[in-house]
């Protein structure tokens, strides 16, 4: 992986590897049958039929994360960071009710779920457990295109010939390509580079992407990221209702923004459009908001990630952050320092997701963003930790009190399994990147504020202790919904 912009992605809920990874592989097959039909014969020809196989975690979990819609809208030729939650509803339901859909957005197809859509709920190949088998047929009924992917979290997928490559890598691979200035492999290299260069983590991240795209485009990228999380959070935060799937659960956000906007009685709210947390928090001052309670500003963090998390739940578009069932984190954290932080800006903002994606660039080259590999430490953890090392440089920490925020971060998370009740991003899922949220201001704040760096465990060392952990784990505790809440949440 090359790019932080790589790492955040603009998608949709209610998961990274269960909705917008399978969607990204249908997208791929889809396309790339109309492209071989047309190049091996150079006119039309007839493909009749996909069929989809879902094999482990995703044939587990994959109803209540909806990567039966994620398939049926990505045959069709949707991608989600360009397709609006809407257009996948509707898409999903012309598919249901015809039996049939346009493969790629060119070709009609029969697409018959109960037959062509196949949950192998007890099969995993070997390289990965979410992976999906496509095969296209003929009318003649003779295979005429199959391939496998692999979706491993964070929305990042490959196909067999891809993963092969990809992850028969050498040990020395950077976790940013060699034609960077800055291709570090782990922390320990990264911090030598910065001292190297006298700069900051933030500065050899620019440095880096500055090869692939001009200053403005990064800025503009950083602006179009923070402007989708802070949409979402208020989008969250007047959606009321029920969350689609079987536990019936209400958003929660709507209720506590209500009363947490109360407390801000002196503000004039002049229209509908003033009742957002943008509005109304963006032209607050920070002391008013903690007048009558000190730790009000806690409360408004939990909201962010409430709001958020119950967004992606419902299917909304959110900021993949690392992984979507961990998307409320970031935003949350961001939101803190960009409403709550003396002196916050644009520029700031910049450091932050910098500084924040340079950290998960680390986690997703030497561990797993899969919760299917690593259990909820690879999602709740890796977020938790970029925050706080974003943080953590928004405070003006220095690139060692940085890398032990971020070490924090992980280091409460370890062991953290994925256990949601139902198979929906729900419930554990929603609260969590609260807590998540909670740590990361906390792990930031003792790092930069009583901290000077110095730390027992370094942040490669707790990234390398995530990925044992998670190697351990019981398969029943990583994204399955076999174990944990997921089977005790039922009071007999
Ligand atoms: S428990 Fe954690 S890892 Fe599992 S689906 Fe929920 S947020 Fe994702």
């Amino acid at each position: 992986m090359n790019s932080i912009f790589e790492l955040f992605k603009i998608g949709v809920g209610p998961s990274s590897s269960h909705t917008v990874g399978p969607m990204i592989a249908a997208f791929r097959f889809g396309k790339e049958c109309i492209e071989k039909s047309q190049v091996a014969t150079g006119a039309d020809v007839s493909i009749a039929r996909v069929e989809v196989q879902l094999y482990g975690s995703l044939a587990l979990t994959g109803v209540g994360h909806a990567t039966d819609n994620a398939i049926v809208v990505g045959l069709a030729g949707c991608l989600p960071d360009r397709t609006s939650p809407e257009v996948i509803q509707t898409t999903v339901d012309a598919a249901r009710k015809t039996g049939r859909l346009l493969l790629n957005g060119q070709r009609e197809i029969q697409f018959d779920e109960s037959n062509d859509l196949v949950w192998l709920r007890n099969e995993t190949l070997p390289q990965h457990p979410n992976a999906i088998q496509f095969k296209a047929f003929r009318d003649s009924g003779e295979c005429f295109l199959e391939d496998q992917y692999f979706s491993t979290g964070g929305g990042f997928v490959y196909s067999r010939e891809e993963f092969d490559r990809n992850f028969a890598k050498s040990p020395s691979a950077p976790v940013v390509g060699d034609s960077v200035p800055y291709p570090f492999r782990n922390a320990k290299e990264l911090l030598q580079m910065c001292r190297v260069a006298h700069a900051s983590i933030e500065s050899l991240i620019q440095a880096n992407e500055l090869t692939r795209r001009s200053e403005l485009e990064i800025a503009s990228q950083l602006d179009l990221l923070w402007s989708v999380m802070s949409n979402c959070i208020d989008r969250g935060c007047v959606s009321s209702g029920i969350l689609p799937g079987s536990l019936k659960v209400p958003r929660r956000a709507p209720g506590i923004f209500s009363k947490l906007s109360r407390q801000i009685g002196s503000f004039e709210l002049n229209s509908s459009q003033d009742m957002l947390p943008s509005k109304l928090l963006g032209e607050s001052k920070p002391g008013a908001l903690t007048q009558s309670d000190p730790l009000a500003q806690l409360d408004w963090v939990s909201l962010f990630a409430l709001a958020v998390n119950e967004e992606n739940a419902a299917g909304g578009r959110v900021v993949t952050a690392p992984t979507n069932g961990a998307a409320g984190i970031i935003p949350a954290v961001l939101a803190y320092y960009v409403y709550f932080y003396p002196g916050a800006n644009r520029q700031g903002i910049h450091r932050f997701l910098k500084t924040a994606g340079a950290i998960g660039l680390l986690y997703k080259r030497n561990a797993s963003l899969s919760a299917a590999e690593m259990g909820c430490q690879g999602e709740v953890g890796v977020a938790c930790s970029m925050a706080a090392g974003g943080l953590a440089a928004c405070m003006g920490g220095s690139n060692e009190q940085i890398e032990n925020a971020a070490e924090i971060g992980m280091e409460h998370n370890l062991g953290l399994t994925c256990d949601p009740i139902a198979g929906l991003v729900q419930v554990p899922c929603i609260e969590r990147n609260t807590m998540g949220a909670a740590k990361a201001i906390n792990a930031a704040r003792l790092a930069v504020l009583y901290g000077d760096g110095h730390h027992f465990v370094s942040l490669d060392r707790v990234i390398e202790t995530m990925r044992q952990t998670g190697v351990d784990m019981q398969l029943k505790y990583k994204e399955t919904s076999l174990g944990g809440l997921a089977v005790n949440f039922v009071d007999c």
